[in-house]
Protein backbone atom coordinates (compact mmCIF):
# COMPACT_ATOMS: atom_id res chain seq x y z
CA UNK A 1 0.00 0.00 0.00
CA UNK A 2 1.31 3.20 -0.85
CA UNK A 3 0.77 6.43 1.23
CA UNK A 4 -1.82 7.79 -1.01
CA UNK A 5 -4.28 4.86 -0.42
CA UNK A 6 -5.62 7.02 2.31
CA UNK A 7 -8.90 5.45 3.33
CA UNK A 8 -11.89 6.40 1.63
CA UNK A 9 -15.94 7.41 3.15
CA UNK A 10 -18.91 5.73 3.12
CA UNK A 11 -21.25 4.13 5.52
CA UNK A 12 -19.87 0.24 4.41
CA UNK A 13 -16.32 0.96 4.97
CA UNK A 14 -14.08 -2.29 5.81
CA UNK A 15 -12.55 -1.86 9.27
CA UNK A 16 -9.44 -1.06 9.34
CA UNK A 17 -6.19 -3.51 9.74
CA UNK A 18 -4.07 -4.28 12.76
CA UNK A 19 -0.01 -3.81 11.30
CA UNK A 20 0.98 -7.41 13.27
CA UNK A 21 4.52 -9.17 12.24
CA UNK A 22 4.67 -7.07 9.16
CA UNK A 23 1.36 -8.05 7.75
CA UNK A 24 -1.58 -6.15 7.55
CA UNK A 25 -4.39 -8.34 9.28
CA UNK A 26 -8.29 -8.57 10.92
CA UNK A 27 -8.80 -7.59 14.07
CA UNK A 28 -10.40 -9.93 16.38
CA UNK A 29 -12.68 -7.06 17.19
CA UNK A 30 -16.76 -7.59 18.04
CA UNK A 31 -17.29 -3.99 17.90
CA UNK A 32 -15.87 -0.60 15.66
CA UNK A 33 -15.54 2.72 16.38
CA UNK A 34 -16.34 5.08 13.54
CA UNK A 35 -13.60 7.22 12.64
CA UNK A 36 -15.16 11.27 11.13
CA UNK A 37 -14.94 13.85 9.25
CA UNK A 38 -14.84 16.45 12.46
CA UNK A 39 -16.11 19.00 9.46
CA UNK A 40 -18.88 17.16 7.82
CA UNK A 41 -19.40 14.72 10.76
CA UNK A 42 -19.35 11.52 7.46
CA UNK A 43 -18.00 8.56 8.45
CA UNK A 44 -14.30 7.98 6.84
CA UNK A 45 -13.14 4.65 8.35
CA UNK A 46 -14.45 2.22 10.97
CA UNK A 47 -11.86 1.17 13.62
CA UNK A 48 -12.01 -1.87 14.98
CA UNK A 49 -12.34 -2.04 18.79
CA UNK A 50 -10.21 -4.82 19.71
CA UNK A 51 -9.21 -6.72 22.75
CA UNK A 52 -6.61 -9.06 24.21
CA UNK A 53 -6.78 -11.27 21.79
CA UNK A 54 -5.02 -8.47 19.37
CA UNK A 55 -2.55 -7.45 22.30
CA UNK A 56 -1.15 -10.90 22.78
CA UNK A 57 -0.46 -11.22 18.65
CA UNK A 58 1.11 -8.02 18.53
CA UNK A 59 3.00 -8.22 21.66
CA UNK A 60 4.14 -11.66 20.81
CA UNK A 61 5.27 -10.91 17.33
CA UNK A 62 7.07 -7.77 18.67
CA UNK A 63 9.02 -10.36 21.45
CA UNK A 64 9.88 -12.57 18.50
CA UNK A 65 11.69 -10.01 17.00
CA UNK A 66 13.31 -8.37 19.45
CA UNK A 67 16.13 -10.48 19.55
CA UNK A 68 17.59 -9.97 15.83
CA UNK A 69 16.40 -6.32 16.05
CA UNK A 70 18.65 -5.65 19.55
CA UNK A 71 21.25 -7.30 17.31
CA UNK A 72 21.29 -5.02 14.15
CA UNK A 73 23.75 -2.72 14.14
CA UNK A 74 22.98 0.61 15.42
CA UNK A 75 23.69 2.48 12.05
CA UNK A 76 21.29 0.09 10.24
CA UNK A 77 18.36 1.27 12.81
CA UNK A 78 19.00 4.73 11.94
CA UNK A 79 19.60 4.35 8.43
CA UNK A 80 15.84 3.12 8.19
CA UNK A 81 14.85 6.52 10.43
CA UNK A 82 16.88 8.94 7.95
CA UNK A 83 14.52 6.65 5.32
CA UNK A 84 11.57 7.79 7.19
CA UNK A 85 12.52 11.63 7.27
CA UNK A 86 12.54 11.65 3.53
CA UNK A 87 9.35 10.07 3.33
CA UNK A 88 7.77 12.29 5.62
CA UNK A 89 9.08 14.93 4.55
CA UNK A 90 8.25 14.17 0.64
CA UNK A 91 4.55 13.44 1.59
CA UNK A 92 4.33 16.09 4.60
CA UNK A 93 1.51 18.02 2.83
CA UNK A 94 -0.58 14.53 2.32
CA UNK A 95 -0.18 13.86 6.21
CA UNK A 96 -1.20 17.13 7.12
CA UNK A 97 -4.60 16.93 4.89
CA UNK A 98 -5.46 13.49 6.19
CA UNK A 99 -4.33 14.81 9.95
CA UNK A 100 -6.89 17.69 9.57
CA UNK A 101 -9.34 15.14 7.93
CA UNK A 102 -9.67 13.02 11.13
CA UNK A 103 -8.90 15.59 13.47
CA UNK A 104 -10.04 18.63 12.37
CA UNK A 105 -7.86 20.72 13.13
CA UNK A 106 -6.69 23.43 10.44
CA UNK A 107 -3.86 22.67 7.37
CA UNK A 108 -1.14 24.84 8.59
CA UNK A 109 -1.90 23.56 12.41
CA UNK A 110 -1.49 19.89 10.93
CA UNK A 111 1.53 20.82 8.82
CA UNK A 112 2.91 22.31 12.32
CA UNK A 113 2.27 18.65 13.46
CA UNK A 114 3.61 16.56 11.03
CA UNK A 115 7.03 18.87 11.29
CA UNK A 116 7.08 18.43 15.03
CA UNK A 117 6.67 14.62 14.35
CA UNK A 118 9.66 14.70 11.51
CA UNK A 119 11.71 16.46 14.62
CA UNK A 120 11.39 13.59 16.66
CA UNK A 121 12.61 11.32 14.01
CA UNK A 122 15.74 13.67 13.35
CA UNK A 123 16.61 12.98 17.13
CA UNK A 124 15.96 9.62 17.10
CA UNK A 125 18.22 9.16 13.96
CA UNK A 126 20.87 10.36 15.59
CA UNK A 127 21.12 7.46 18.19
CA UNK A 128 24.68 6.00 17.62
CA UNK A 129 25.34 9.22 19.48
CA UNK A 130 22.45 9.06 21.90
CA UNK A 131 23.09 5.19 22.81
CA UNK A 132 26.95 5.67 24.06
CA UNK A 133 27.62 4.32 27.02
CA UNK A 134 30.81 4.99 29.71
CA UNK A 135 34.18 3.85 30.00
CA UNK A 136 36.68 4.33 32.79
CA UNK A 137 40.63 2.15 32.26
CA UNK A 138 41.90 1.31 35.84
CA UNK A 139 39.21 1.86 37.74
CA UNK A 140 40.87 -0.55 40.57
CA UNK A 141 44.47 -2.40 39.64
CA UNK A 142 44.16 -3.16 36.48
CA UNK A 143 40.17 -3.37 36.44
CA UNK A 144 38.38 -1.41 33.36
CA UNK A 145 34.79 -0.25 34.46
CA UNK A 146 32.76 -0.21 31.07
CA UNK A 147 28.11 0.78 30.77
CA UNK A 148 26.03 0.04 27.66
CA UNK A 149 22.61 0.81 27.13
CA UNK A 150 20.58 -2.14 26.66
CA UNK A 151 17.47 -1.83 24.99
CA UNK A 152 14.43 -3.08 26.99
CA UNK A 153 12.52 -5.55 24.81
CA UNK A 154 8.86 -4.87 23.95
CA UNK A 155 7.95 -1.36 24.78
CA UNK A 156 4.01 0.05 24.11
CA UNK A 157 2.89 3.11 23.47
CA UNK A 158 -0.84 4.18 24.33
CA UNK A 159 -1.42 7.63 22.84
CA UNK A 160 -4.26 10.21 22.58
CA UNK A 161 -6.67 11.71 19.66
CA UNK A 162 -5.45 14.92 20.06
CA UNK A 163 -1.94 14.90 18.57
CA UNK A 164 -2.45 11.26 16.38
CA UNK A 165 0.83 11.54 14.84
CA UNK A 166 3.14 13.93 17.50
CA UNK A 167 2.68 12.25 20.40
CA UNK A 168 3.04 8.73 18.52
CA UNK A 169 5.92 9.88 17.16
CA UNK A 170 7.59 11.04 20.82
CA UNK A 171 7.71 6.83 21.08
CA UNK A 172 7.64 4.92 17.82
CA UNK A 173 11.05 6.53 16.60
CA UNK A 174 13.68 6.63 19.63
CA UNK A 175 12.18 2.95 21.04
CA UNK A 176 13.08 1.31 17.64
CA UNK A 177 16.29 3.20 17.50
CA UNK A 178 17.43 2.14 20.82
CA UNK A 179 16.75 -1.52 20.05
CA UNK A 180 13.16 -2.24 21.18
CA UNK A 181 10.48 -3.24 18.97
CA UNK A 182 7.51 -1.50 19.50
CA UNK A 183 3.54 -1.86 20.16
CA UNK A 184 1.22 1.30 19.23
CA UNK A 185 -2.26 1.94 19.94
CA UNK A 186 -2.66 4.92 18.43
CA UNK A 187 -6.32 6.54 19.77
CA UNK A 188 -9.46 4.95 18.03
CA UNK A 189 -11.24 8.13 17.02
CA UNK A 190 -8.21 9.21 14.64
CA UNK A 191 -5.96 6.26 13.75
CA UNK A 192 -5.76 7.15 10.03
CA UNK A 193 -2.45 9.25 9.69
CA UNK A 194 0.02 7.44 11.60
CA UNK A 195 -1.00 4.21 9.94
CA UNK A 196 0.55 5.98 6.87
CA UNK A 197 3.46 5.65 8.80
CA UNK A 198 3.49 1.66 9.14
CA UNK A 199 3.12 1.73 5.67
CA UNK A 200 6.13 3.49 4.89
CA UNK A 201 7.77 1.88 7.05
CA UNK A 202 6.76 -1.52 5.96
CA UNK A 203 7.76 -0.47 2.14
CA UNK A 204 11.39 1.02 3.13
CA UNK A 205 11.87 -2.42 4.81
CA UNK A 206 11.79 -2.40 8.80
CA UNK A 207 11.94 -5.92 9.38
CA UNK A 208 8.57 -8.07 10.63
CA UNK A 209 7.37 -7.08 14.31
CA UNK A 210 9.41 -4.26 15.17
CA UNK A 211 6.90 -1.98 14.74
CA UNK A 212 3.11 -3.27 15.52
CA UNK A 213 0.14 -1.32 15.47
CA UNK A 214 -3.39 -2.45 16.83
CA UNK A 215 -6.86 -0.70 17.54
CA UNK A 216 -8.76 -0.12 20.66
CA UNK A 217 -10.02 1.52 23.52
CA UNK A 218 -9.89 0.81 27.26
CA UNK A 219 -9.92 -3.29 26.97
CA UNK A 220 -6.62 -3.33 24.26
CA UNK A 221 -4.71 -0.58 26.34
CA UNK A 222 -5.02 -2.60 29.62
CA UNK A 223 -4.32 -5.40 27.97
CA UNK A 224 -1.21 -4.02 26.71
CA UNK A 225 -0.47 -2.93 30.64
CA UNK A 226 -0.47 -6.55 31.63
CA UNK A 227 0.77 -8.68 29.42
CA UNK A 228 4.00 -9.97 30.70
CA UNK A 229 6.14 -9.46 28.07
CA UNK A 230 5.74 -6.07 27.51
CA UNK A 231 8.84 -3.98 29.53
CA UNK A 232 7.71 -0.70 29.37
CA UNK A 233 4.63 1.40 28.78
CA UNK A 234 4.56 4.96 27.52
CA UNK A 235 1.05 6.51 28.03
CA UNK A 236 -0.32 9.80 26.85
CA UNK A 237 -3.51 11.10 27.61
CA UNK A 238 -6.65 12.54 30.45
CA UNK A 239 -5.61 12.00 33.83
CA UNK A 240 -8.27 9.66 35.24
CA UNK A 241 -6.78 7.21 32.64
CA UNK A 242 -2.91 8.23 33.07
CA UNK A 243 -3.42 7.41 36.71
CA UNK A 244 -4.74 4.09 36.15
CA UNK A 245 -1.68 2.78 33.21
CA UNK A 246 0.17 4.06 35.75
CA UNK A 247 -0.98 1.85 38.59
CA UNK A 248 -1.98 -0.93 36.69
CA UNK A 249 1.10 -1.34 34.44
CA UNK A 250 3.46 -0.82 37.54
CA UNK A 251 1.67 -3.30 39.35
CA UNK A 252 2.43 -5.53 36.74
CA UNK A 253 5.89 -4.83 36.97
CA UNK A 254 6.57 -2.53 34.00
CA UNK A 255 8.55 0.69 33.30
CA UNK A 256 5.59 3.60 33.10
CA UNK A 257 5.77 7.16 32.05
CA UNK A 258 2.09 8.26 31.96
CA UNK A 259 1.23 11.80 31.26
CA UNK A 260 -1.73 13.27 31.72
CA UNK A 261 -4.48 16.66 31.01
CA UNK A 262 -3.72 20.14 32.12
CA UNK A 263 -4.85 23.61 32.99
CA UNK A 264 -2.27 25.71 31.73
CA UNK A 265 -2.21 29.36 33.17
CA UNK A 266 -0.95 32.57 31.52
CA UNK A 267 -0.11 34.85 33.78
CA UNK A 268 -0.43 38.55 32.40
CA UNK A 269 1.70 41.72 34.93
CA UNK A 270 0.17 45.10 33.76
CA UNK A 271 3.50 46.31 31.61
CA UNK A 272 3.05 43.67 29.45
CA UNK A 273 3.16 44.67 25.83
CA UNK A 274 -1.38 44.24 25.37
CA UNK A 275 -1.33 43.89 21.86
CA UNK A 276 1.44 40.92 21.51
CA UNK A 277 -0.16 39.45 24.03
CA UNK A 278 -3.96 39.24 23.13
CA UNK A 279 -2.26 37.81 20.18
CA UNK A 280 -0.34 35.30 22.01
CA UNK A 281 -3.19 33.86 24.32
CA UNK A 282 -5.78 33.89 21.39
CA UNK A 283 -3.88 31.83 19.28
CA UNK A 284 -2.56 29.15 22.37
CA UNK A 285 -6.37 29.21 23.68
CA UNK A 286 -8.44 28.67 20.88
CA UNK A 287 -5.41 27.05 18.30
CA UNK A 288 -6.72 23.14 17.39
CA UNK A 289 -10.12 24.37 18.88
CA UNK A 290 -8.49 24.17 22.30
CA UNK A 291 -7.53 20.76 22.22
CA UNK A 292 -4.25 20.80 22.97
CA UNK A 293 -2.09 19.53 26.30
CA UNK A 294 -0.31 22.61 26.16
CA UNK A 295 -2.80 25.11 25.18
CA UNK A 296 -3.81 28.22 27.60
CA UNK A 297 -6.96 27.51 29.32
CA UNK A 298 -6.92 30.28 32.10
CA UNK A 299 -5.43 33.56 32.24
CA UNK A 300 -4.46 35.28 35.44
CA UNK A 301 -4.49 38.70 34.55
CA UNK A 302 -2.67 41.38 37.06
CA UNK A 303 -3.71 44.37 38.18
CA UNK A 304 -4.84 47.07 36.28
CA UNK A 305 -4.36 45.48 32.24
CA UNK A 306 -7.49 42.81 33.71
CA UNK A 307 -10.28 45.45 31.39
CA UNK A 308 -8.02 45.94 28.64
CA UNK A 309 -6.85 42.55 27.94
CA UNK A 310 -10.59 41.04 28.80
CA UNK A 311 -11.70 43.55 25.96
CA UNK A 312 -8.73 42.38 23.63
CA UNK A 313 -9.26 38.54 24.52
CA UNK A 314 -13.33 39.29 23.64
CA UNK A 315 -12.69 41.21 20.01
CA UNK A 316 -10.31 38.23 18.80
CA UNK A 317 -12.43 35.59 19.96
CA UNK A 318 -15.82 37.39 18.25
CA UNK A 319 -13.74 37.36 15.22
CA UNK A 320 -11.83 34.27 14.71
CA UNK A 321 -12.91 32.46 11.67
CA UNK A 322 -14.48 28.86 12.36
CA UNK A 323 -14.96 26.61 9.74
CA UNK A 324 -13.38 23.49 8.12
CA UNK A 325 -9.98 22.66 8.86
CA UNK A 326 -9.36 21.89 4.98
CA UNK A 327 -10.69 25.40 4.18
CA UNK A 328 -7.88 27.98 3.23
CA UNK A 329 -10.08 30.94 5.61
CA UNK A 330 -10.21 29.09 8.48
CA UNK A 331 -8.55 29.92 11.56
CA UNK A 332 -10.25 27.09 13.96
CA UNK A 333 -11.57 23.97 12.93
CA UNK A 334 -14.36 21.75 14.88
CA UNK A 335 -14.10 19.27 17.28
CA UNK A 336 -12.86 15.57 17.47
CA UNK A 337 -16.92 14.42 17.98
CA UNK A 338 -20.24 15.66 18.95
CA UNK A 339 -20.00 14.72 22.81
CA UNK A 340 -16.75 16.68 22.80
CA UNK A 341 -18.70 19.28 21.23
CA UNK A 342 -22.07 18.57 23.63
CA UNK A 343 -19.45 18.56 26.61
CA UNK A 344 -18.31 22.17 25.73
CA UNK A 345 -21.46 23.27 25.63
CA UNK A 346 -22.18 21.80 29.10
CA UNK A 347 -19.15 23.84 30.50
CA UNK A 348 -20.61 27.14 29.53
CA UNK A 349 -24.12 26.39 31.12
CA UNK A 350 -22.05 25.39 34.03
CA UNK A 351 -19.90 28.45 33.74
CA UNK A 352 -22.87 30.68 33.76
CA UNK A 353 -24.65 29.08 36.75
CA UNK A 354 -21.58 29.11 38.68
CA UNK A 355 -21.81 33.00 38.85
CA UNK A 356 -19.19 33.97 36.02
CA UNK A 357 -19.19 36.33 33.15
CA UNK A 358 -19.69 34.88 29.66
CA UNK A 359 -18.14 37.34 27.21
CA UNK A 360 -18.16 35.95 24.68
CA UNK A 361 -20.87 33.00 23.97
CA UNK A 362 -19.34 30.47 21.54
CA UNK A 363 -22.63 29.03 20.99
CA UNK A 364 -24.06 32.11 19.32
CA UNK A 365 -22.22 31.62 16.12
CA UNK A 366 -21.78 28.92 13.72
CA UNK A 367 -18.93 28.00 11.48
CA UNK A 368 -18.17 29.14 7.34
CA UNK A 369 -18.54 27.28 4.52
CA UNK A 370 -20.59 24.55 3.24
CA UNK A 371 -21.45 21.17 4.53
CA UNK A 372 -20.87 21.92 8.05
CA UNK A 373 -24.33 20.70 9.19
CA UNK A 374 -23.06 17.26 10.89
CA UNK A 375 -19.88 18.88 11.91
CA UNK A 376 -18.62 19.34 15.15
CA UNK A 377 -18.52 22.90 15.87
CA UNK A 378 -18.62 25.32 17.76
CA UNK A 379 -17.38 29.28 18.45
CA UNK A 380 -14.59 30.46 20.67
CA UNK A 381 -15.94 31.21 24.20
CA UNK A 382 -14.71 33.79 27.06
CA UNK A 383 -14.93 33.64 30.80
CA UNK A 384 -14.09 36.82 33.04
CA UNK A 385 -14.47 37.04 36.58
CA UNK A 386 -13.74 32.94 37.29
CA UNK A 387 -12.91 31.99 40.58
CA UNK A 388 -10.85 29.15 41.62
CA UNK A 389 -13.70 26.76 42.83
CA UNK A 390 -15.58 27.08 39.74
CA UNK A 391 -15.79 23.88 37.73
CA UNK A 392 -14.94 25.68 34.73
CA UNK A 393 -11.35 26.74 36.32
CA UNK A 394 -10.98 23.44 37.84
CA UNK A 395 -11.79 21.09 35.26
CA UNK A 396 -9.77 20.58 31.86
CA UNK A 397 -12.70 21.57 29.65
CA UNK A 398 -10.53 20.67 26.63
CA UNK A 399 -11.97 22.85 23.93
CA UNK A 400 -11.96 26.32 22.99
CA UNK A 401 -13.32 28.02 26.18
CA UNK A 402 -10.45 30.51 27.91
CA UNK A 403 -11.40 31.94 31.45
CA UNK A 404 -9.88 34.62 33.26
CA UNK A 405 -9.16 35.20 36.80
CA UNK A 406 -8.42 38.44 38.30
CA UNK A 407 -5.54 38.87 40.77
CA UNK A 408 -3.87 41.83 42.60
CA UNK A 409 -0.45 40.92 42.60
CA UNK A 410 2.22 38.49 41.51
CA UNK A 411 2.08 36.70 44.74
CA UNK A 412 -1.77 36.54 44.38
CA UNK A 413 -1.09 34.97 40.74
CA UNK A 414 1.70 32.31 41.57
CA UNK A 415 -0.73 31.42 44.82
CA UNK A 416 -3.42 30.32 42.00
CA UNK A 417 -1.12 28.71 39.41
CA UNK A 418 0.39 27.00 42.01
CA UNK A 419 -2.37 25.68 43.87
CA UNK A 420 -4.23 24.19 40.56
CA UNK A 421 -3.68 20.26 40.52
CA UNK A 422 -2.06 19.93 37.43
CA UNK A 423 1.57 21.29 36.16
CA UNK A 424 2.05 20.60 32.41
CA UNK A 425 2.72 24.28 31.10
CA UNK A 426 2.65 28.02 31.79
CA UNK A 427 3.56 31.57 30.62
CA UNK A 428 4.03 34.79 32.06
CA UNK A 429 3.73 38.38 29.92
CA UNK A 430 6.04 40.81 31.39
CA UNK A 431 8.66 43.04 30.41
CA UNK A 432 10.69 42.49 33.74
CA UNK A 433 12.76 40.31 33.53
CA UNK A 434 13.20 40.20 37.63
CA UNK A 435 9.43 39.09 37.61
CA UNK A 436 9.44 36.88 34.73
CA UNK A 437 12.62 34.99 36.54
CA UNK A 438 10.66 34.83 39.94
CA UNK A 439 7.95 33.64 38.70
CA UNK A 440 10.20 30.30 36.48
CA UNK A 441 11.56 29.62 39.57
CA UNK A 442 8.43 29.55 41.85
CA UNK A 443 5.36 28.36 39.93
CA UNK A 444 5.36 24.58 40.57
CA UNK A 445 4.98 23.91 36.64
CA UNK A 446 7.08 21.76 34.47
CA UNK A 447 7.42 23.88 31.30
CA UNK A 448 7.74 27.48 31.31
CA UNK A 449 7.41 30.09 28.74
CA UNK A 450 8.36 33.53 29.26
CA UNK A 451 6.30 35.79 26.73
CA UNK A 452 6.29 32.67 24.43
CA UNK A 453 2.55 30.88 25.08
CA UNK A 454 3.26 27.05 24.29
CA UNK A 455 6.55 26.80 26.19
CA UNK A 456 6.32 23.10 24.47
CA UNK A 457 10.18 21.61 24.04
CA UNK A 458 11.43 20.36 20.68
CA UNK A 459 12.67 17.36 20.37
CA UNK A 460 16.31 17.10 22.26
CA UNK A 461 14.78 18.17 25.72
CA UNK A 462 12.38 16.41 27.73
CA UNK A 463 8.48 17.46 27.77
CA UNK A 464 8.16 17.77 31.33
CA UNK A 465 5.33 17.91 33.13
CA UNK A 466 4.55 18.03 36.89
CA UNK A 467 1.75 17.05 39.69
CA UNK A 468 -1.49 15.31 38.02
CA UNK A 469 -0.63 16.46 34.65
CA UNK A 470 2.75 13.53 34.92
CA UNK A 471 2.79 10.19 36.72
CA UNK A 472 6.67 8.51 36.17
CA UNK A 473 9.54 10.01 37.02
CA UNK A 474 11.57 9.67 33.36
CA UNK A 475 9.62 11.99 30.59
CA UNK A 476 8.43 11.54 27.37
CA UNK A 477 11.23 12.49 24.44
CA UNK A 478 14.61 14.13 24.70
CA UNK A 479 17.32 12.73 27.24
CA UNK A 480 14.41 11.46 29.82
CA UNK A 481 13.47 9.07 27.42
CA UNK A 482 16.82 7.75 25.89
CA UNK A 483 17.17 6.70 29.51
CA UNK A 484 13.08 5.41 29.74
CA UNK A 485 13.91 3.52 26.70
CA UNK A 486 16.97 2.09 28.01
CA UNK A 487 18.20 -0.17 30.63
CA UNK A 488 21.90 0.48 32.10
CA UNK A 489 24.29 -2.65 32.12
CA UNK A 490 27.98 -1.96 33.97
CA UNK A 491 30.70 -4.36 33.35
CA UNK A 492 33.79 -4.83 35.29
CA UNK A 493 36.69 -6.57 33.48
CA UNK A 494 40.15 -7.77 34.49
CA UNK A 495 42.62 -9.83 32.45
CA UNK A 496 45.16 -11.74 34.49
CA UNK A 497 48.21 -11.30 31.87
CA UNK A 498 49.15 -8.76 29.70
CA UNK A 499 51.44 -10.94 27.84
CA UNK A 500 49.83 -14.01 26.53
CA UNK A 501 53.05 -15.88 26.44
CA UNK A 502 53.82 -18.92 24.72
CA UNK A 503 50.61 -20.55 24.63
CA UNK A 504 49.14 -17.59 23.81
CA UNK A 505 48.40 -15.91 20.76
CA UNK A 506 51.66 -16.99 19.29
CA UNK A 507 49.86 -20.50 19.07
CA UNK A 508 47.04 -19.25 17.77
CA UNK A 509 49.15 -17.52 15.09
CA UNK A 510 48.53 -13.92 14.82
P1 LIG B 1 -8.00 9.49 26.90
O1 LIG B 1 -7.38 9.41 28.23
O2 LIG B 1 -9.47 9.38 26.80
O3 LIG B 1 -7.41 8.35 25.94
C1 LIG B 1 -6.03 8.24 25.69
C2 LIG B 1 -5.72 6.84 25.20
O4 LIG B 1 -5.94 5.91 26.26
C3 LIG B 1 -6.59 6.37 24.04
O5 LIG B 1 -5.78 5.64 23.15
C4 LIG B 1 -7.60 5.45 24.72
O6 LIG B 1 -8.12 4.46 23.88
C5 LIG B 1 -6.75 4.82 25.81
N1 LIG B 1 -7.45 4.32 27.00
C6 LIG B 1 -8.66 4.69 27.48
N2 LIG B 1 -8.89 4.04 28.66
C7 LIG B 1 -7.81 3.28 28.91
C8 LIG B 1 -7.45 2.41 29.98
N3 LIG B 1 -8.26 2.21 31.02
N4 LIG B 1 -6.26 1.78 29.93
C9 LIG B 1 -5.40 2.00 28.88
N5 LIG B 1 -5.70 2.81 27.85
C10 LIG B 1 -6.89 3.45 27.86
O7 LIG B 1 -7.49 10.86 26.23
P2 LIG B 1 -7.98 11.53 24.88
O8 LIG B 1 -9.35 12.09 25.06
O9 LIG B 1 -7.71 10.66 23.71
O10 LIG B 1 -6.92 12.74 24.77
C11 LIG B 1 -7.09 13.98 25.38
C12 LIG B 1 -6.39 14.04 26.73
O11 LIG B 1 -5.00 13.78 26.56
C13 LIG B 1 -6.46 15.43 27.36
O12 LIG B 1 -6.68 15.25 28.73
C14 LIG B 1 -5.08 16.01 27.11
O13 LIG B 1 -4.67 17.01 28.01
C15 LIG B 1 -4.24 14.79 27.22
N6 LIG B 1 -2.96 14.97 26.57
C16 LIG B 1 -1.85 15.16 27.36
C17 LIG B 1 -0.62 15.36 26.77
C18 LIG B 1 0.59 15.60 27.61
O14 LIG B 1 1.66 15.71 27.04
N7 LIG B 1 0.50 15.69 28.91
C19 LIG B 1 -0.49 15.37 25.38
C20 LIG B 1 -1.63 15.17 24.60
C21 LIG B 1 -2.86 14.97 25.22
Amino acid sequence: MTVSEAPQSGTDLAPLKAYIGGQWVESDAQAYEDVTDSATGEVIARCPLGGRSDAERAVAAAAKAFPAWRDTPVQKRCHILFELRQRMVAAQDELAASLSREHGKTVPDAAGEVRRAIDMVEFAAGTFAHMKGESLLDISSGIDCVSHRMPLGVVAGITPFNFPMMVPMWMLPLAIALGNTFVLKPSEKDPLTIMMIARMLDEIGLPPGVLNMVTGGKELGEALCTLPDVKAVSFVGSTPVAKAVHAKASAHGKRVQALGGAKNHAVVLPDADLEKTVQALTAAAYGSAGQRCMAISAVVAVGDIGDPLVEGLAKEAANLRLGAGCRAESEMGPLITADARDRVRGYLGKGVDEGATLVVDGRQRGPQGDNTAGGHFIAPSLFDRVTTEMSIYRDEIFGPVLVVLRAKSLDEALEIVNGNAFGNGTAIFTNSGGAARRYMRECTVGMVGINVPIPVPMANFSFCGWKDSFFGSLHAHGPDAIQFYTETKVVTERWFSSDPGEGGIRKWGL
